[in-house]
């Protein structure tokens, strides 16, 4: 028999036991039971087809992520708790409206990777052309790490991540493995306010009049690359409690500001990819997310702000770090990924 026979059959026969089951379930006015039954009846495929379909709902379903579950398990992070770890829940008065410091061009800043005080310039593309040389800084994109040894006498040896050299074997030369421009990142809170105002998520609903289409939980990742502005969010991906994506943007950098490094190793941008799809800017991406982030979602994400390593693991719905966004709590920041993440906490 042939699998379309074969489907043909199993369909009939499902489509009917379905409607008897769902006539069944309406007549104990339980609707939902009923358009469960219905539902089922309209897989298509073969019988390995439907069954690996099922199979995967059923894991879906198990693997959902719930407010309910997140409480029971203790997982849920208190606003009061927030502060007390040290998020910002609320901008100071003191700081006033934010953005006042867009850009960093012409100012000096101590290079993240080589140390060195540099004057932040958009990259040159000729000698001529005034900017920062694109490979003005030496350095290891990688972290030294210790090399287990057996032996408690001999001293332990630090090796880089990125390349395997060992730590101290600059002093023969300069053995540095990567090259690129110099770049810079802040990390206070008022300074990325500067460049880019904090907001809240309820302030956005209140502006773009949305009362509803919140998501239970959410999970949100941001990836982040090195610009004039230090390091800014370039790309926004936000899945749902199913673990399904709803939103994945890059995204465009202020008026002016260049990137410098996409950060491809860490960011896994694509500077092609960037210039032909980042369409939306940062105001745009919070108004995107605004209609899935309400005031009782719950963000599940790494608490990046507390984590300043540079763990870049996906997104992994980690219910540790679940936290909610009650209150005042400001939606995305300005330009790193830990005030991303005070947006999201
Ligand atoms: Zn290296
Ligand atoms: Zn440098």
């Amino acid at each position: 028999m042939s699998a379309a026979v074969s489907v043909t059959k199993r369909h009939k026969k499902e489509l009917e036991d379905a409607i008897q089951l769902a006539e069944e379930a309406l007549a104990q006015s339980d609707s939902e039971k009923a358009r469960t039954y219905l539902q089922q009846c309209t897989e298509t495929g073969t019988n390995t087809e439907v069954n690996a379909k099922r199979e995967l709902q059923r894991h879906k379903k198990a693997g959902k992520l719930t407010r309910e579950r997140i409480v029971k398990a203790g997982f849920l992070c208190p606003k009061g708790d927030l502060q007390t770890l040290g998020y910002l829940t609320e901008v100071p008065a003191k700081w006033g409206p934010g953005g006042t410091k867009v850009n960093g061009i012409g100012e000096k800043h101590t290079c993240t990777r080589c140390s060195t005080l540099f004057r932040v310039a958009p990259l040159r593309r000729t000698k001529e052309e005034e900017g920062q040389d694109a490979e003005a800084c030496r350095f290891h994109p990688g972290r030294p790490r210790r090399e287990p040894t057996s032996d408690a006498k001999t001293r332990k040896v630090q090796r880089w991540t990125c390349c395997g050299r060992t730590v101290d074997a600059q002093a023969l030369g300069d053995d540095r493995c990567a090259a690129g421009p110099h770049v810079f990142k802040e990390d206070s809170e008022e300074e990325l306010h500067q460049r880019a105002a904090y907001t809240t998520f309820e302030r956005l609903a209140q502006e773009l009049d949305i009362d509803d289409g919140a998501l239970e939980v959410a999970a949100l990742d941001c990836e982040m690359s090195y610009t004039t502005a230090g390091l800014s969010l370039t790309r926004v991906t936000l899945i749902d409690e199913n673990g399904d994506i709803v939103l994945d943007e890059l995204v465009r950098c202020t008026s002016g500001v260049q990137i410098l490094d996409y950060n491809t190793q860490f960011s896994g941008i694509q500077p092609e990819d960037y210039e032909k799809n980042a369409v939306l800017d940062l105001d745009s991406v919070r108004r995107a997310l605004a209609q899935y982030i309400g005031k009782d979602t719950i963000l599940v994400g790494e608490p990046t702000n507390l984590d300043r390593s540079w763990a870049r693991k996906r997104f992994t719905c980690d219910p540790h770090s679940a936290h909610q966004c009650g209150g005042y709590m400001p939606a995305i920041s300005a330009s790193t990924r830990s005030s991303f993440s005070h947006g999201t906490a």
